[in-house]
């Protein structure tokens, strides 16, 4: 059999195990944030300390996690897929590091990255390890107060979407891992999959909120059911 061409999707589900909170799940970071206080251009000018503090506490929760089973498992299918002449194209709406850090060699990022600062002024971005505060000077031009998380805030364009297109239109299947479907355009790829005759499968904790629309479902904590998914994939690819 020919190796397949794979697209993935991932959201904070993947991420849940590894104890970085989801947002819409109960006792989410939104059932005890206010979204609009916090990831809106608006809020950052209207309060920008209130939301570097948010961000900084994020990116001290980010930097003590680690990645889980799940994560290493998807690292590990892109390398067997790699081995056996077919591809992954691993895209997520997380802002952490998890799947690098597992092993993923290239990921594409849509809501950005936590661990990157983005100059307001000048359009730098650097990395950013510590935390972030409104005096902070951007290290490209050397201008103070317009340092910001690196990430997509409501009201934003997501990063990557003509790279995601093109990859969903030349694969063989759409994976959709972790997460809720309620974030567009995240949450629109697996119509645009069907729409293709792209095979599409769902491995959440639960039905998300487009489940019917999948071809396969599979439910479970990510940790158990994306290395045996990924396995299966791996063995039925290689023999
Ligand atoms: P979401 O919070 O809307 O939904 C999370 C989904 O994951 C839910 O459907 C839930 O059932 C599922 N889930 C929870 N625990 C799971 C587990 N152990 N195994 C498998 N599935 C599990 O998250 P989303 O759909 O990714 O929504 C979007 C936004 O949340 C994105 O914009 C993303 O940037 C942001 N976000 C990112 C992080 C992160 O970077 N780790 C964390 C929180 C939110």
């Amino acid at each position: 059999m020919t190796a397949p061409n794979v697209v993935v999707l991932t959201g904070a589900g993947i991420s849940a195990e590894s104890g970085l909170g989801t947002f819409r799940d109960p006792g989410g970071l939104w059932e005890k944030f206010d979204p609009y206080e916090l990831a809106t251009p608006e809020a950052c000018a209207r309060d920008p300390a209130k939301v570097h503090a948010f961000y900084n506490l994020r990116r001290k929760d980010l930097i003590a996690s680690r990645p889980n089973a799940a994560h290493l498992a998807l690292a590990e299918l892109e390398r067997g897929l790699d081995a056996a002449g077919g591809r992954l194209t691993l895209v997520t709406q997380n802002i952490d590091d998890l799947h690098e850090r597992a092993g993923s060699p290239r990921v594409l990022h849509m809501h950005g990255e936590l661990l990157k600062a983005r100059c307001a002024r000048c359009g730098a971005t650097a990395r950013c390890d510590g935390d972030l505060s409104i005096n902070a000077a951007c290290a490209a031009c050397a201008r103070a107060g317009g340092l910001r998380p690196h990430v997509v805030w409501f009201g934003e364009f997501p990063f990557h979407l003509e790279e995601i297109a093109d990859a969903i239109a030349a694969a063989d299947l759409f994976a959709s891992i972790g997460t809720s479907g309620s974030v567009y355009p995240a949450a629109a790829f697996v119509s645009e999959a069907k729409a293709l005759d792209v095979r599409t499968v769902e491995l959440n904790l639960e039905p998300s909120d487009n489940a019917d629309v999948f071809d396969e479902r599979r439910y479970g904590a990510a940790s158990r059911i994306v290395p045996a998914w990924a396995e299966a994939m791996i063995s039925r690819a290689t023999t």
